[in-house]
């Protein structure tokens, strides 16, 4: 078996007020999603020891602003190249991208030495996906922002060594919290955002023999507490719930490796 360069990754923060993980492969580096205002993003690059000019692409998953807020921005001033659906850059808030490539939800495509396999998901966007990166050998998974499991996505994430998985809010809280029943439902729903039983369930549904870390995501400030996402993950892997990490809005994830 040839041996690859470690993939790496960390998230700069998770939640509904801003998302940005990075991936970086030998000497490519690459941010997906960019939900932080081009300042934020580049006071918690430097917290994660790089600068925007290392950036080969800004890889973006779907156009709600949690996710985009500062994209179109670091792209212009930086220079970097924005990777997205059509439908994802359709979005007005992306302003004019003069480094744009298009990919379809379904791609499997390389950016530099980090190979990227798109998948779609069901949640309320244009054109949404998420995506599985590959050193050639070690397989992180990335899953957030989707309302419910499909086949494809069981698929797509089965066998990762690494997996950042949504678990944005706990049903009871959430149905008995004071949200309005309109976005209680739109929260919960096919189109919405998984619950952290959901997200066991997906998880239950995997091949796991590979995995070796998983972060629990975009967990709901609100609706959520850290404990009840580490409770229904440990719960299906019989891991330790300590071994269960979470990626939360100010402090994200430190660089990981696989
Ligand atoms: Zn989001
Ligand atoms: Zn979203």
């Amino acid at each position: 078996m040839t041996s690859s360069a470690a993939l790496e990754f960390a998230s700069l923060g998770s939640g509904s007020k801003g998302n940005a993980t990075l991936i970086s492969v030998a000497n490519t580096c690459i941010m997906v999603d960019c939900g932080f205002s081009m300042r934020e993003t580049v006071t918690r690059l430097e917290q994660c020891g790089k600068q925007p000019e290392q950036l080969a692409a800004i890889l973006l998953t779907h156009e709600h602003s949690d996710h985009i807020r500062g994209a179109g921005a670091l792209s212009r001033k930086y220079g970097i190249p924005i990777w997205s659906t059509r439908g994802t850059a359709q979005a007005e808030a992306l302003g004019d991208i003069s480094r744009q490539y298009f990919i379809n939800a379904e791609e499997k495509f390389t950016i530099g030495s980090i190979e990227i396999q798109a998948y779609p998901v069901p949640h309320d966007a244009k054109e949404p996906c998420q995506y599985v990166f590959s050193n050639g050998e070690h397989k992180l998974g990335l899953l957030t922002d989707v309302g419910k499991c499909t086949p494809h996505i069981i698929e797509q994430l089965s066998m990762c060594d690494a997996l950042l998985l949504e678990c944005n809010h706990d049903s009871d809280m959430l149905m008995n919290g004071d949200y309005p029943f309109s976005l209680k439902q739109r929260v919960a729903g096919d189109l919405g955002h998984l619950s952290n039983q959901q997200a066991a369930d997906i998880l239950a549904q995997l091949d796991t023999s590979n995995l070796k870390y998983i972060a629990a995501m975009h967990l709901s400030d609100k609706n959520n507490q850290m404990e009840l996402a580490q409770q229904a993950l440990s719960a299906v892997l019989d891991w330790e719930e300590s071994w269960i990490n979470i990626a939360d809005q100010e402090l994200g994830l430190a660089w990981q490796q696989i």
